[in-house]
């Protein structure tokens, strides 16, 4: 059977190592080598981080991870700024209107970086918190997180910065600790190439210290005191954790040349829509973002007048391979390719290839 491969931003083709432990057989959760296996995975995922702060595992989506955070580190009540400019940003604040949090939302244009000046301008005197997305998959943008954080701490420091690294872990150079950043997030399916089904919280010290009881599944507090052990406080996804660990022994000795690799096939992937005439979606006022403001995890193009985004996604199944369309505002304006999963180079140039292909037979 010929498969279809993934260009899709998550999930994404799946790490050979991964594949190879989850074919194991089914270890119990509550034993030495699974608390040994959940240990290295939070160790490891710290390191990746960038934290000297704790790593806790949720058996979540990458939204339960952003739940458990604003209901962790934020009471009913408490204001928090939220700057959006696409899906995921959005996603922020409807989690923290949802948990009754006093939400400055800003609504600002899809596919346009943040900037420094925008975020302060959402953060009144007495801001809790502000949520933060580092690399918009929904738009492509990968937003200056450095700059950001140092003005929000400079200009507010009290607040604490949270940041949705979902799409930039394992992708884009991570140093929250360095950075200032006070908590992250981030899921199995997307940079790690493993299967969804797990999410990664990183708690900086003042985010440990800040931490409160929330709800019950995601409840950070509680979580804190059993992951010490090596263990949840339900049962994990432990097939997961043990094929974490796998991808992360490979992973982290050679993250720099990783990202190096990631980045190079993003330029490659906008060398050859661009070529070809598409307009990439980070831009602002019209001029396509500087490459550093283009996230590793996909390229995001605006589909030209009167091309259904239908034709484009058909014309890569027809050479076996999925794309993803745009999200909310973009929806039906816009399509994604993405090199996030496990594509050594000479499948990421087949995949090259079929986008010239597409391009070709469809411009
Ligand atoms: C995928 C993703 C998420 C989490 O989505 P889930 O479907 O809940 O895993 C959050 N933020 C960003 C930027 C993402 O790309």
């Amino acid at each position: 059977m010929n498969r279809v491969r993934l260009l899709t931003p998550g999930p994404v083709e799946l790490h050979p190592r991964a594949r190879l432990a989850l074919a194991g057989p089914q270890v119990h959760h509550r034993t030495e080598p699974a608390r040994e296996a959940f240990r290295a995975v939070r160790r490891g995922l710290a390191a990746a981080f960038g934290t000297e702060g704790e790593v806790l595992l949720l058996t979540a989506s990458g939204t339960g991870a952003m739940e458990a955070l604003v209901g962790g580190l934020f009471a009913p009540g408490e204001r928090v700024a939220v700057p959006v400019s696409g899906k995921f940003s959005e996603r922020w604040a409807e989690i923290a209107g949802a948990l009754g949090l006093e939400v400055a939302r800003g609504d600002l244009p899809w596919g346009q970086p943040l900037t420094p000046e925008e975020v302060l301008g959402l953060m009144a005197p007495g801001t809790r918190g502000v949520l933060l997305t580092h690399s918009e998959t929904s738009t492509g943008v990968l937003n200056p997180l450095a700059e950001i954080a140092a003005a929000v701490r400079a200009a507010h420091p009290d607040a604490l910065i949270v940041v949705d690294a979902v799409t930039s872990l394992f992708l884009a150079p991570l140093a929250l600790d360095v950075l200032g950043v006070d908590a992250a997030l981030a899921g199995s399916q997307k940079g790690l190439m493993l299967p969804p089904g797990l999410a990664f919280v990183a708690l900086g010290s003042r985010a440990q210290a800040r931490l409160r009881p929330y709800g019950y599944y995601l409840n950070l507090d509680r979580e804190r005191r059993v992951q010490e052990k090596g263990e949840s406080a339900f049962t994990p996804a432990i097939n997961l954790v043990l094929a974490a660990r796998a991808v992360l022994e490979e992973l982290l000795p050679d993250l720099d040349a990783h990202l190096k690799r990631k980045r190079a096939y993003l330029e490659r992937l906008y060398a050859i829509g661009e070529g070809a005439g598409l307009r990439p979606v980070p831009a602002r006022e019209g001029v396509p973002a500087p490459m550093e403001l283009r996230t590793p995890a996909t390229a995001a193009f605006h589909l030209p007048e009167g091309l259904p985004f239908e034709a484009v996604r058909d014309a890569f199944l027809a050479r076996g391979a999925r794309i993803a369309g745009g999200q909310g505002a973009l929806k039906g304006r816009s399509f994604r390719i993405s090199l996030m999963g496990h594509y050594p180079e000479p499948e990421a140039d087949w995949a090259f290839g079929v986008f010239r292909e597409v391009l070709a037979e469809l411009l």
